[in-house]
Formats: C-alpha cells, structure tokens, sequence
C-alpha cells in the first residue's frame, strides 16, 4: 500500500490560464485595480432567445439525464449546421455533443491515442493540447509552425513515424489569430492520407473570423470526412462558455469511443444547456453577425496600438480574438524600479504587478518570447488596458 499520488498526474500542468486567472481574481479580491487581457470568454451576455430556451427547458421538467450522446434534436441541428457550413454529411452516431469542446478534445484524443502513441502538436497552441495528450496515455510531439503561423508541413511530415496517430490544429487559431488557408489545409490532408493519421481540427473560433479571411474545414476535402475528427462548441460563437457544451463528429468507431469515455466519467452533457443550444444552431444568426463585427473593431484597435509600440512585432490576426505578439525585443533589459526581466513569464510578472494588466506569458503556448492578449472586453478596457502596457513596455534602460 502506499499514499503517493499518481506518476501521470506530477507531470500534468494546471492550466496556465486557470493558474494566472485564480491569480488576478485573488489580487481584485484585495481591491487592486486590475485590467485582465488573460482570458478566453466572450464579454457578450448569451442571446436572449438562448437563454429563454435554457429557461424553458427547466420548466418544461427538462432537467435530467439525456442519452449518453445528446438528445436527437441536437444532434439533428448540429449535422444540419456541418452539412450547411462545411458541406459534410454526417449521420446520428456521428456526432456526440460533450460538455465542452474542451472534454470533447480529450474524449477524442482518448479514442484514438493511448500507451505508445503519438500526436503531433503544432506550436504555439492552445495550452491543454499537449496534456490531454498526456492524460489519454499517449506522448505529444510538439512542432513548431512558421514565422508567419502557417503550417510547416514539412515539419509535420518528418515528425510522422510508425507511433504517430494524429495531429492536431486550431483554426482559426488561438492564441495565434491565424486562420489556416485551403491550400495549406490540403497540403495537410495530403500528409494525413499518405502517413495514414487523423487530423483532429478545432474550429471552435470558426465564426468569429475578420474581412479577408474565410473559414475552411479540413473535412470537407474529399476523402478526409473519415480522417478527421472535428471539435466545435458553443462558448465563442454564442458566448456560451458557462453552458459547457461542445461537440464531436467523425468516424462512427471514434465517436463511439468518445461516447464510452463521456459515459463512464460526466454521464450525459448538461440536459438544460442542449435544449438553449438547439434555439443557439436554430434560431436567428444575428448575434454571432454582431458579436463577430464588434470583435472586428476591438481587433483593428488593438493592431493599431500594437504597431505603434516601437520594438513590439506583430502579426495581421485573422480570426478569434487573442493577439499573439512578439517580445523578445524587451528581454534582457532593466526596468524602472524592478530590475532585469529575462523571460516572458517575467515580463508577465512585471505587467501585472507594476502597471496592473494580465497578460499571458507565450511560453504557456509553447512559444517563449511572445505575450498573448483576449480582446473579448470592451473599448474602454482595451484602451486603459494598452496605455497601460504601452507604458510598462517602455518603462526599460536603453
Ligand atoms: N479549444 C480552444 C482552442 C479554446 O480556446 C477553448 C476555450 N478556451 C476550447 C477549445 C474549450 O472550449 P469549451 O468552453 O467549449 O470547453
């Protein structure tokens, strides 16, 4: 017998965001007067006509177990929205709605990758790929992606062995921004078919996407609905994220896998939140149309204050809403009344201890040297929020 904790669990993170947001709310708690860029929700309240039918569903005694999947009407309107937007036929047990798209990842991942298996990360990412990697069983194998954020293809190809079972991708992309192009997304099909892989595509960010650039679902390129698994929800695009739901579709035998890890640890999806979110796929689009042209100004003001940062080296963010920036430029330097900052998490530190902004570190993405900021807050935060790294940035000895 022994009371030691388990090996998997010590090498497991909290989540950098949850650790750094449990950080700030402690530090309001005590009165300081902090402006958070750190998180990764929606400002917007859910639609009303989303929340009358949550409303509903209580009072029509809606409030217990569903089936293991989802209920039918769900599962309906979520093939009918694939078939709509991706132009991708899905049948019944082809979709399994999870609480979140965050379990709805690691149900995936869990289908597809245990002891022995690979999956491959392009970096920077989201900050649990690469532990719900670990969680499954399986070893993630990190790549990095292009200066400008695109898929090293290359990268991915040779990072591909006999162990290999899937990569995943973000698009749009947090923290990045990018929005993956057609051509590249069939360069990575091409890949997937040749070293015979899953591609497990997150497109959770798939409607908050900027002038220029258009959504594509890897799905959709012919021979690739078998091959890919992808992940949705309803947090960014309905501003849901207290609903937790989410959903998978692919493969019949990975979703059946899916449904036999929601079944034996979160039962069924939350029954409420399934009934608002059939009148969220349903129901009138105007509000994601809103939120999304709302998004688009605070993105066009934070590229602005970003370029006007001198040393500050950013990208065009194409869809979501984080931006990811490159910092190296302030690292090695003295600052005014703190002294020298080496590392990103440092600079981190420095920001919200000194001038009072959250920001997160790039190295919780995988990528030391950058800080990525949410702009789901509203103009006068953003602006108060800027001046206020603006400041702390320049705040450095020559
Ligand atoms: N994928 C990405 C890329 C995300 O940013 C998030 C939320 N931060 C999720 C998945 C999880 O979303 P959900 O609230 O549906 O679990």
């Amino acid at each position: 017998m022994s009371t030691n904790l388990s090996k998997r669990m010590s090498s497991l993170r909290v989540s950098p965001t949850t650790a750094l947001f449990a950080k700030v709310e402690e530090m309001k708690r005590k009165g300081e007067d902090i402006v958070s860029l750190n998180v990764g929700e929606p400002d917007f309240p859910t639609p009303e006509h989303i929340k009358e039918a949550g409303i509903k569903a209580i009072r029509d005694d809606f409030t217990k177990y569903t089936t293991g999947n989802g209920i039918a009407p769900l599962r309906e309107a979520i093939i009918e929205k694939l078939r709509r937007d991706n132009g991708v036929t899905y049948g019944m047990d082809e979709v399994a709605v999870m609480v979140g798209a965050k379990q709805a990842l690691f149900a995936a991942l869990c289908a597809v990758a245990g002891e022995g298996d690979e999956v491959i990360i392009p970096t920077p990412c989201y900050v649990s790929y690469p532990d719900m990697v670990s969680l499954a069983g399986g070893t993630p194998v990190m790549v990095g992606r292009n200066d400008d954020f695109s898929l090293d293809l290359k990268a991915i190809e040779d990072a591909c062995n006999e162990h290999t079972k899937a990569v995943i991708i973000c698009t749009p992309d947090n923290p990045t921004g990018k929005v993956y192009g057609e051509e590249e997304l069939r360069g990575l099909a091409e890949i997937a078919v040749r070293k015979d892989i899953f591609v497990i595509s997150d497109e959770i960010y798939e409607k908050i996407i900027f002038e220029g650039s258009r959504h594509f679902s890897i799905s959709s390129i012919e021979g690739m609905k078998d091959r890919t698994i992808v992940v949705n929800g309803f947090s960014k695009t309905y501003s849901m994220t207290g609903w937790r739901l989410g959903y998978v579709c692919g493969r019949r035998d990975v979703i059946a896998n899916s449904i036999k890890v929601q079944s034996q640890t979160t039962t069924t999806p939350p029954s409420i939140s399934q009934y608002a979110a059939v009148e969220a796929l349903n129901g009138p689009q105007d509000c994601v149309a809103y939120m999304t042209a709302e998004f688009e100004k605070r993105r066009n003001y934070v590229q602005e204050r970003l370029s006007k940062i001198p040393g500050v080296v950013s990208h065009e963010i194409q869809g979501a809403f984080y931006a990811f920036f490159d910092i190296r430029n302030f690292l090695g330097k003295e600052y005014e009344g703190y002294g020298v900052i080496e590392k990103d998490t440092e600079l981190c530190e420095y920001l919200l201890e000194k001038h009072h902004v959250a920001a997160m570190p790039g190295s919780a993405y995988f990528a030391p040297g950058f800080l990525r900021v949410s702009f789901a807050s509203s103009m006068e935060v953003l602006k108060m929020a800027f001046d206020r790294i603006e400041i702390g940035l320049n705040a450095h000895k020559c």
